[in-house]
Formats: C-alpha cells, structure tokens, sequence
C-alpha cells in the first residue's frame, strides 16, 4: 500500500534532473508513489531553476500550477529560484539547493507537525559536497552522473554561484563506484555533469577533472563518457591526449563562448580571449575531424552595440560551431552586470537572437551534410514517441525506420538530411 502520491516538476540543467532522479529513488524507497507531474497527487515536488528571469517566471507557473491541481497536495519547492527568491514563495515545505537529499525527513516532519517548513542555508559557508548516487536513470538510456556542485568564477551576469555555492565535488571512490554500478546495469553512456564540471576536484586534495576521467576510463564494460559541459580553459593537454588514446571520452564537447568580442568577453569577467579561444579549439579539433563543437552565447549583454554584435557574427562563423545555443542577455538582480551601463533594449536582443539563431542553423547543416555515407557507430534510443534514433559518439541523432531496443550498440550509414537538419539514416550492423 503506497504512502502518497507524489509529482516531480524539474526545471532546467542535468544537475537538477540527476537530483531529481536521487528524489525519486529515495522515495520509492519509503513507500510513495511517483506519478506524473500532470496528474492529481498528495505532494507536488518543483525543483526550480533561476538561470534567467524567464525561469523564475516558469518556477513560478509550475507551483500555481501544481496549487490548481489539487489545492490540498503538499506544495514543495527547492532548487535556485527557492534558493535566491525564497520569501516570494508560498509553500509548504521550501528548500533551497541543500539538503535535497532529506525530503523524506521533511515530508515526515510536515506530516506530524502540519508546519509549514523552509529550509534556506547560506551556502557560501558549505564545503561538503551533499552525497547522492543513483543506480539508475528512469526513461533515460544515458545516465547522468553528477560529480560537481557550485561554482567560483562570478562571471558577471550570472546568478548561479549565489544560487549553488562554491565548488564541492564528489569523492572520486564515489564517482568510480556508482558509474561502476551503472554500467553493471547495463548503461553504456555516462553523461557527467555538475554546475561547474571542469572545476572538479579543486576542493579535494590531488584531484582533477583529467585524473578523474583517467580512473573511469578504466572501467570494464564502459563504452562511453559525455562531458555534459566544459569551459575551454579547463580542457588540459592531459585531457586532449587522453582523447587522443581513448574512444570511451564521446568525440562531442559544449564549451560556451558567450561572446565574440574581447570587449565584452571582459566585461562578463570571463576567463579567455579570443586568440586563446580559437588556439584551444583549433588543438581539439586536431585530435579527430569529425569532433563536434557546440556552444552557448548571450547577446545583448550591457555595452554590446553593432560592431561587437559583428564581431560576434564573424567569430562564430571562424569557429563553425555545430550549433549555438543562444539566450538573450537576462539581467538578474544581484549580480554585477544587472547595474551596468548600456543596457541593451528587447527589441535589438531580439533580433540578434534571430540572426545567431539563422547561423547556427546553417551551421548545424553543414556540420552533419559532411557525414552524408559516413558510417558511425552509436547508441540506440527509443523515445516516448516511438522515433528510434541512433546516437552517436559526436552527437549526431540519426533517425533509423528499424524496429529497435534502447541501449542497442549499432552501425548507421547516414543518408539525408532534411531542411529542418533531420538525420536519417540506415542500419548496417547490429553489435549487441
Ligand atoms: S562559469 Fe560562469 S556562467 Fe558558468 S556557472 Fe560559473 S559563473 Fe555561471
């Protein structure tokens, strides 16, 4: 007999969808029922995200959402909205991006007491990394790990280091053991991930992303490692060489620029300049040419007028990125790029938005259009819509009309591509 039913809504980046998952298994293991978050259930659980005003704006539908739903359910909030923005939340029980790990506990004290609870700690004081490990992804065929937390750099427009802390990363006996376990179960892909996944191991003594990734890649059975982001100054000689030797690290890596002009690469206190930027990309591109670059970019930031919006343009098409994930410049308040001067208006952003929106489509066509009969070997996945895709190890999804079970290692010859960069393409042998 299940306890209660209970509702996840996750917001935002991998790091809240492994927290998620942890949620989840900790409270199947006590006896609650998961069900969808568009359902009726006892508790609703939203684990929000603040990367940009547009997600707190989000953070806050989905609460209103869950109150119309069943104005009796329990209303849990936690994550970066409720972390930085907790006084504007009604709920329940309202914690932050710490201790996550005991909503069970909190669920039971709620229950006893019917006190609300709010739980919101100033992570600037922590330094323990807050354990969780999952042994398995639930309608996932990749597993993500999560093997960071927080962040120190204080690019200026960014909210996150006030909303996650400073870095605590995850034993690597923990990381071993518990992608150990997963493989066991039969994932072939282990997607690592944190806020800050290059910064790994700063806090740890004689640790490092690059010893790290020499350690999993040493795991029997293990057939590929994605690094769900990394910024270009944090991929070493160490870890381009371990690219070099090893097919297990996914020939894909999403390294953000954020902008193409050294001017505003400054003003957002970022950590590169361009000659720097181009001289990295061009070494990792040496290491295998079919290596896929993908990247994140703000327009709009304060003091970005047309030239340096040209110079962006220009810089992105010397880079030819697979595909530019593009977000107009969001001010969040506290942060000190929210105070400068020459902000730019909705209108301009707006229309930057289009136009590096329109490149990276090109771009992404190009990109794949140099596959077309290149054999590659990927990972099955059977998606809820019942497409069947092939991934492969440079982060092509290649659509197949074969009936076939997720997790399968197969070969695909791509063969068209359509206008809405749509890969298609044939099976040619079946591994496993
Ligand atoms: S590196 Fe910069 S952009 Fe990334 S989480 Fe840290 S502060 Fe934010």
């Amino acid at each position: 007999m299940f306890k209660m039913k209970v509702g996840i809504c996750t917001l935002g980046c991998k790091v809240n969808i492994y927290e998620s998952e942890y949620v989840e298994d900790l409270l199947r293991e006590s006896g609650y029922e998961i069900v969808p978050f568009d359902t009726i259930a006892d508790i609703y659980i939203i684990n929000t995200c603040s990367v940009t005003n547009e997600s707190d704006k989000k953070s806050r539908k989905m609460i209103n959402q869950a109150k119309r739903r069943n104005n009796n359910a329990i209303i849990i909030v936690m994550g970066c909205y409720s972390q930085v923005k907790s006084r504007e939340i009604d709920a329940d029980i309202i914690l932050g991006n710490k201790d996550k790990s005991k909503i069970v506990e909190y669920i039971e004290e709620y229950l006893a007491s019917q006190k609300n609870i709010t739980k919101i700690y100033d992570l600037g004081k922590i330094q323990e990394f807050e354990d969780m490990e999952i042994n398995h992804f639930e309608n996932h065929t990749r597993a993500f790990v999560k093997i960071q937390d927080g962040c120190n750099a204080f690019c200026s427009y960014c909210i996150i280091p006030y909303t996650r802390g400073p870095v605590r990363s995850k034993k690597p006996e923990d990381v071993i053991r518990e992608v150990t376990n997963l493989v066991n179960k039969g994932y072939q892909e282990i997607v690592l991930t944190g806020i800050h996944t290059g910064r790994y191991g700063i806090d740890l003594e004689d640790m490092n992303l690059e010893k790290l990734l020499k350690r999993l890649v040493e795991i029997p059975n293990l057939y590929r490692i994605r690094l769900s982001s990394i910024e270009i100054n944090e991929i070493t000689d160490g870890i381009m060489d371990l690219i070099k030797n090893s097919k297990i690290i996914a020939r894909h890596f999403h390294i953000p620029l954020q902008s193409g002009s050294d001017k505003i690469l400054k003003l957002m206190n970022r950590r590169y300049d361009l000659d720097y930027f181009k001289e990295q990309i061009k070494k990792i591109r040496s290491i295998d040419k079919d290596i896929s670059i993908t990247t994140d970019l703000i327009v709009g930031f304060p003091g970005e007028g047309d030239q340096e919006f040209e110079e962006t343009i220009n810089t992105l098409k010397e880079l030819e990125f697979t595909k530019i994930h593009t977000f107009p410049y969001s001010a969040r308040v506290g942060t000190p790029a929210s105070t400068m001067d020459n902000q730019v208006n909705g209108v301009v952003k707006k229309e930057r938005v289009r136009q590096v929106l329109d490149l990276s489509k090109t771009q992404e066509y190009n990109f794949y259009s140099k596959f077309i009969g290149s054999t590659f070997e990927g990972i099955v996945e059977v998606h809820k819509d019942g497409k069947v895709i092939v991934l492969t190890s440079n982060y092509i999804p290649v659509i197949v009309s074969n009936q076939l079970e997720s997790n399968q290692i197969i070969q695909v010859k791509i063969t068209k591509i359509d206008n809405n960069n749509q890969i298609y393409g044939k099976v040619i042998d079946k591994y496993s």
